[in-house]
């Protein structure tokens, strides 16, 4: 037998971190990594936070797992709090992003078909967009290196390229349920998308009835110096999907509608066994505990400013190999000259620092949203050494 025991899907490099002291890994050979990818974009709080270990120890001595089956005490308290803190009436928990895009194109769906609109079920998406890898969120994306070997895929999706808001415009017909699209696009390589861009899809919906959806799996939970995205541009969504820092690496995702958006979701039509598990909500619960407050969320807007200043400064430096900077807060992209990911590969092989290469020539900064000026400093230091050594005729591989 050839197969490995884990599935060959992924191209996993030499790195195999065994633990984890706040913004750092430390590899089985004790090499010691600076994480400015956290597990992309998910260990929001770093990797060995006090709070969120001892919310998790403590629940899980308590109370792991019942099931959708009962009242979830806990599951309502976490509800509560992001219906409080964002635009949404009600949330479905999940266990990753892609289920929480999986609920939410379900609640578009369901939105029309409840009151017989049933030729809508159409969603326009936006191309170079990543919305998880099952059969529904592959088919969600244009990306034909998602879909190969996968057909076919789900009926009802139409791509229009992002932040154009005439060719969305252009192509909503009778069959369009409503729009789903990344405030910031994240695999597709940090791309904002114009405040015009996502005010107009909002505009089209209220005009047409249709159903505006964020996945925010990336871009939310304090990552950009909101709550949400969303936040800042103005815009509210009808039906949004959260995962990745959610949890702060407890795997969770939510879903989260407003009461006339999920007027279709209603009982029987959607579930879980895992779903909003106690302990999946404790974690949940930790990691709001630290992030949704005014001053944490000023100082991921700081830090992400103080971060992308020594970035531009730098990058002027080597011209033949960067383009720019973007992105907001802790979210932020540079986009190359030259390919992404050999470079990326250079700087945790030979540098010690771990990013994350993206679509668009671009590698994204990922860092925890718990860094501070020691760890900007040890970063600008490795990238500088990174680019210093690079020799672009013969990247390191
Ligand atoms: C990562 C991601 C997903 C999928 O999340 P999984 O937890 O991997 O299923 C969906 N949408 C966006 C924008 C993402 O970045």
């Amino acid at each position: 037998m050839s197969i490995t025991p884990l599935m060959p899907v992924y191209p996993r490099c030499g790195v195999r971190p065994v633990r984890g002291e706040h913004c750092h890994l430390i590899s089985e050979d004790g090499t010691r990594y600076l994480d400015f990818a956290s597990g992309i974009a998910v260990n929001l709080l770093g990797h060995s936070n006090e709070h969120l270990i001892g919310a998790i120890q403590r629940q899980a001595a308590t109370l792991m797992h019942v099931s959708n089956l009962y009242g979830s005490p806990q599951g309502e308290r976490l509800a509560q709090r992001l219906v409080d803190l964002t635009f949404a009436d009600t949330v479905f928990f999940t266990n990753s992003g892609a289920e929480a895009v999986e609920c939410a194109i379900k609640t578009a769906r369901a939105y029309h078909q409840h009151v017989g609109n049933t030729d809508k079920y159409e969603l326009i998406t936006f191309r170079n967009a990543f919305h998880g890898r099952t059969m529904a969120t592959i088919s969600a994306s244009n990306q034909e290196k998602m879909h190969h070997g996968f057909l076919p895929l789900l009926q009802g999706f139409k791509y229009v390229d992002f932040d154009d808001l005439e060719g969305a415009r252009a192509v909503i017909g009778p069959n369009t349920a409503g729009f789903l699209v990344e405030p910031i696009q994240g695999e597709g390589g940090i791309r904002d998308a114009s405040e015009a861009f996502l005010k107009g899809l909002r505009a089209l919906c209220d005009e047409h009835d249709l159903v505006l959806i964020f996945d925010e799996v990336q871009c939310g939970v304090a990552r950009t110096g909101t709550l949400y995205a969303y936040e800042q541009y103005g815009v509210t969504p009808d039906v949004m999907a959260t995962a990745k820092g959610i949890g702060g690496g407890f795997p969770m995702g939510a879903c989260l509608a407003t009461e006339k958006a999920a007027r279709g979701m209603v009982i029987g039509t959607h579930g879980s066994t895992y779903g909003g598990n106690p302990l999946a909500m404790a974690a949940g619960e930790a990691v709001l505990d630290v992030v949704a407050n005014p001053e944490f969320l000023a100082q991921v807007t700081a830090t992400g400013e103080r971060l992308r200043g020594r970035l531009e400064q730098f990058i002027g430096n080597y011209p033949d190999l960067f383009e720019l900077v973007r992105g907001r807060g802790l979210m932020l992209g540079v986009k190359m000259k030259v390919e992404p990911r050999p470079f990326v590969a250079h700087m945790r092989d030979n540098h010690q620092l771990l990013a994350v290469a993206a679509g668009d020539m671009t590698f994204r900064v990922l860092p925890p949203l718990v860094i501070g000026d020691a760890e900007i400093d040890e970063f600008m230091d490795k990238l500088s050494a990174a680019a210093a050594s690079y020799s672009v005729e013969s990247p390191a591989t």
